[in-house]
């Protein structure tokens, strides 16, 4: 059973074959709530043990492979019965390693027995197709076959869902795996790896390891350079998915790229005022603002804009902030220090001066920044102030930027195609929302949003297990993960003819089509 009180000070770096490997470098893994309070202390991965789990991976993928697709989904609803007997704990993990509220943690890990119960069935199904032949005595087949060793790199706001996005489909297609988490999570990730040696997964077929970017997803890196690894996963930021594309595109494979967000919600003059502002709230500020869905440009009609912000404002005021493991937050902690430390950059380089904060100039919670709802540590958490931006426009530089925080802004628009344009022009493509009862104005808003995600009358986050998530533009490279429609990452199509004539025939030069009597017309 996951013990959520354990302080882990192995200095675990790895596990590759089945067995932890320590190193020498270690990395510490604070709470945020409070950083007096250390998760873990984990072991920094160098080349040579990514080097060694990708070699484990390549040695264990015949087998595995070649082990029936039912069985391997049985290893992995084994998975989802031991996180099901432990969800409590992992979220309680998760909680206290990234100060994501409790209730949002047991969210995420829902979604990984979720996304279990969806891919299990798929180990029954992962279906070809028999194809017929332009040629008498010979069949067509196609069969969905592993891609193998499957290389992932994965963010740190959504520690234990995202991975489960990425390795139960690769796991049930017949791919074996090598994990490189987030160094903000690394107990959390410890007991995620924990979990599948415990579902009875062979030695060699998932592998992690730990530490930082620039340490052990740079060594990473180098290796798929040198070929280690056959398909990429990347889930973080634009700046180091492009640069991980560039890489995977000279060692000519196609990578999964799910990337950052700067994500619009419009807000048309007959909607349910009192729905939008909720849904702007929690699409802003749920999780500190640090989910790639997030909520960026909030675009309201200009006869509503102004009845809108102040009830936005007033409620937002209201908002209760601190300890994640309160039932009644808004939100919690940062991730860690660095976020805190990019909010506070954001706040001081990208606000001009003809922009209004009617919650007030935001900062560290307890340090010259007071939130009167507040029932965090506010001496040793990493707490932000909630900021909302008015009077943005398309040319700002807030505009376009990620900001992954507490923060959104608001435009005002006049005509429906200035919405569009507000809601696209950022560059970034991947969720968004409208709020509106008008069915005209939604076909245009789903005809011409770039995002990959859209909601309707809701928030812009969220996401379920059987529907595709992903992003376009400056958000990824189109992949999508997430219900059949993923399965497309982990297998590579082999199409089969299979000639049962006994004799050399050849497509479209011994195909025997039956002409037409051209001459034949109508008499009318
Ligand atoms: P990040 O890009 O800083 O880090 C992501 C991962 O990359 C981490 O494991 C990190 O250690 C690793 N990394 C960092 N530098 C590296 C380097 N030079 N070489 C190799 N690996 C390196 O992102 P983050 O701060 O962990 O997460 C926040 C970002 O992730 C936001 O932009 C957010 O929108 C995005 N995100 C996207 C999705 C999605 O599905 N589209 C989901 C979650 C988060």
């Amino acid at each position: 059973m996951i013990n959520h009180t354990q302080i882990n000070n192995q200095q675990f770096a790895a596990y590759i074959d089945g067995q932890w490997h320590k190193a020498k470098h270690t990395i510490t893994s604070l709470n945020p709530a409070d950083l007096t309070d250390i998760v873990g202390v984990f072991g920094e991965a160098d080349k040579g043990l990514v080097s060694d789990a990708a070699a484990a991976a390549r040695r264990a993928f015949r087998t595995w492979a070649r082990t029936p697709a039912p069985v391997r989904a049985g290893i992995v609803q084994n998975f989802g019965r031991l996180v099901e007997n432990n969800k409590e704990a992992l979220a309680r993990v998760v909680t206290r390693e990234i100060g994501k509220p409790l209730k949002e943690a047991l969210g995420s890990v829902q979604e990984v027995i979720d996304t279990v119960n969806f891919f299990v069935s798929e180990g029954r199904r992962l279906y070809g197709q028999t194809i017929p032949s332009e040629m008498p005595n010979k069949e067509l087949f196609t069969y969905r076959r592993p891609i193998g060793v499957f290389g992932c790199i994965t963010a740190c706001n959504f520690p234990v869902a995202v991975p489960a996005w990425y390795f139960i489909p690769a796991l049930v297609a017949g791919n074996t795996c090598v994990w490189k988490p987030s160094e903000d999570a690394l107990l959390t990730s410890y007991w995620f790896t924990e979990l599948w040696a415990r579902a009875g997964l062979p030695h060699g077929v998932f592998n992690t390891v730990l530490g930082s970017g620039p340490g052990t997803g740079a060594a990473f890196v180098e290796l798929i350079e040198e070929g280690a690894f056959d398909k990429i996963g990347f889930t973080g930021s634009t700046a180091i998915g492009r640069k991980i594309g560039e890489v995977c595109g000279r060692a000519l494979q196609t990578p999964c790229l799910e990337l950052g967000g700067k994500n619009p919600m419009v807000v048309c003059p007959d909607a349910d005022l009192e729905l939008a502002v909720d849904g702007a709230l929690f699409s802003g500020f749920g999780t500190a603002g640090q989910r790639c869905t997030s909520l960026g440009n909030l675009i309201i009609h200009s006869q509503i804009h102004d009845a809108f912000v102040e009830k936005l404002v007033n409620k937002a005021k209201n908002m209760r902030i601190g300890d994640p493991f309160n039932s009644d937050v808004t939100y919690g902690p940062l991730i860690s220090q660095r976020f805190l430390h990019n909010h506070l950059e954001h706040l001081s380089t990208l606000i001009e001066s003809k922009h209004e904060l009617p919650l007030g100039k935001g900062g560290h919670i307890g340090h010259g920044a007071e939130w009167p709802h507040f029932s965090g540590n506010a001496k040793n958490g990493v707490y932000a102030r909630p900021n909302i931006v008015l009077n943005v426009s398309m040319a700002d530089r807030i505009y376009s930027t990620e900001t992954f925080g507490p923060l959104f802004n608001v435009l005002k628009y006049h005509e429906f195609d200035e919405a569009m344009a507000m809601a696209n022009n950022h560059g970034y493509g991947l969720s968004s929302a409208i709020y509106t009862n008008d069915p005209r104005t939604v076909y245009q808003f789903k005809t011409e949003i770039t995002a990959g995600m859209s909601s309707i009358n809701n928030t812009t986050t969220g996401a379920e297990a059987h529907l595709p998530f992903g992003g376009n533009g400056k958000s990824g490279n189109g992949g999508r993960q997430s219900g059949i429609w993923v399965l497309d990452q982990f297998t590579k199509w082999h199409a089969i003819n299979w000639d049962l004539s006994g004799k050399l025939q050849l497509a479209q030069m011994d195909t025997h089509y039956v002409e037409p009597d051209l001459n034949f017309k109508i008499q009318s």
